[in-house]
């Protein structure tokens, strides 16, 4: 399944998102902006881009169970802190 790495115009956060076929318009998860460029792939490219494959793992098993809640749960993600 191909998984593309966006980064958002507006504020300038990156997330992978996962295209299929009846997905929505990639989005921002941050700022649900839909303004977002699509990056060249950076799969394996450094140890940056292992790490980044080993989260792509974990979210994409995230998306295949929540799918249209990937937004939510990885926003939830980032501000759970407390
Ligand atoms: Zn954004």
């Amino acid at each position: 399944m191909p998984i593309y790495e966006y980064e958002c115009r507006r504020c300038g956060h990156r997330f992978e998102y996962l295209v299929l076929s009846k997905t929505p318009p990639a989005a921002c998860p941050e700022c649900r902006n839909e303004d977002v460029e699509q990056l060249i792939s950076a799969f394996g490219v450094s140890s940056e881009g292992t790490r980044q494959a080993n989260l792509n793992q974990a979210r994409k098993k995230n998306a295949a169970i929540h799918k249209e809640k990937q937004h939510e749960e990885y926003k939830q993600m980032l501000h759970h802190d407390d």
